[in-house]
């Protein structure tokens, strides 16, 4: 036996390392507010998921505080054996009265809500239909079915009906999965659209709304946004962007509450959350409920930066949310941006192939309520040198 059986570790690390696709995270020196300590530097923040800037709200920081002193620092317990608290429940319950869904369950994270969900949905004899431009956790969730797959060009209704149309025979169950807001171009799912062709069809349908929630909607979400509330079967979100905790939802029927929590393993076999990630996730849904301002201030901020960027003839792609993206086409100029504005005291991210296709890098660009327009004239004044100095405007 000659095999060195660890060998690989460093040998594909040192490979990304050689092409520059190793990930090298950044670390914050205290709160993720929309301007922070990074490494030693105070920088404007432009690629949190901190949409609302709630992870630093008074009264979210007061309820996990006190249910940290309350009930202990962790549940003790998976959820189905001792690990449901009073508290667990009031999320879910307040969950679902603002989304206008039935029911809803809560999850240990978003990932873990597809990951365990979508699996349990579709299976042997059944098929997935996805938006060629799903999230990972989906694509994840659809690789652990045993579920034929079909796949649609992005947000291409046509196309979707093509394969609904020729699913309809063949299988027991059919569903569409589609992101809600897609995390890379900040576009929206045509929802409507989808839900009228899958009701033709008799498929289910199941959007992730991770960039929706607390943003589309007046904060309640995809449904919401277009007035088909608890009309979608399946309302995944997430708590750890615009909610500003951590944490994974499923909303819609009873009967999927029912369903999900007997067979979703990621819910089953895994701790719930601490109490005081209960507490936040609840106070949470009830700012977002009594205080619309930081909504609106999202909003604001968004279509200000986009306006100002397309004037100085930035390309913002598709955006039609806080998702703005700056498009450098190659590579090599997404980075270059990153690394200017970062000396500028910007912190955004570049995102390069293979999160995106090789000739549609671009910076990301996530716009947050807390951002003062100083906050956002600064960065546009450094995207105008920077931008400038690499002759991309
Ligand atoms: C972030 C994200 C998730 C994962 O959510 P977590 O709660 O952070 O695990 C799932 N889907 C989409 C589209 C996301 O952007």
């Amino acid at each position: 036996m000659t095999r060195n059986p660890t060998a690989f570790l460093k040998d594909t690390y040192n490979e990304l390392v050689d092409n520059n696709w190793d990930w090298r995270p950044k670390t914050l020196e205290g709160p993720s507010t929309p301007r922070c300590m990074v490494e030693g530097k105070e920088v404007i923040m432009f690629c949190s998921n901190n949409y609302l800037n709630l992870s630093n709200h008074p009264r979210l920081i007061k309820a996990a505080q006190d249910a940290a002193g309350k009930y202990g620092a962790g549940s003790g317990s998976v959820r189905p054996i001792a690990g449901t608290m009073d508290i667990h429940l009031e999320v879910e319950k307040a969950v679902a009265e603002f989304k206008g869904t039935e029911d809803c369950l809560i999850y240990q994270t978003g990932f873990a809500t597809n990951a365990g969900l979508v699996p349990q949905l579709v299976g042997k004899g059944d098929i997935v239909i996805s938006d060629a431009l799903n999230h990972g956790s989906i694509i994840d969730g659809v690789r652990l079915t045993k579920a034929d797959r079909g796949i649609y060009a992005h947000k291409d209704m046509g196309e979707l009906e093509k394969v609904l149309k020729d699913a309809d025979p063949k299988y027991n169950r059919i569903m569409v999965v589609s992101d809600g807001v897609f995390s890379m171009d900040g576009d929206v799912a045509p929802m409507p659209e989808i839900l009228k062709l899958a009701q033709e069809y008799g498929a289910m349908t199941y959007v992730d709304d991770a960039h929706g929630e607390g943003v589309l909607g007046k904060g309640a979400g995809i449904g919401k946004h277009f007035g088909i509330e608890g009309k979608i079967d399946v309302e995944m979100g997430t708590f750890s962007k615009a909610f500003g905790v951590v944490g994974g939802l499923a909303a819609g029927s009873t009967d999927l509450r029912n369903f999900a929590l007997n067979k979703s393993r990621t819910w089953l076999l895994s701790g719930s959350h601490p109490p005081a990630v209960a507490a936040a996730q609840l106070e949470a849904v009830r700012v977002l409920q009594e205080e619309p301002e930081h909504n609106r201030r999202l909003w604001e901020n968004t279509e200000y930066f986009i306006k100002e960027m397309g004037s100085m003839g930035f390309d913002t792609g598709f955006t039609e949310t806080p998702i703005v993206p700056a498009m450098t086409g190659p590579s090599d100029l997404a980075v270059k941006l990153s690394e200017g504005l970062w000396n500028e005291g910007i912190y955004a991210l570049p995102i390069v192939f293979p999160m995106v296709a090789r000739d549609a890098a671009r910076i990301r660009n996530m716009m947050n309520a807390g951002h003062t327009r100083e906050d956002l004239d600064e960065a546009i004044a450094a995207y105008e040198k920077v931008g400038k100095h690499l002759g991309i405007i």
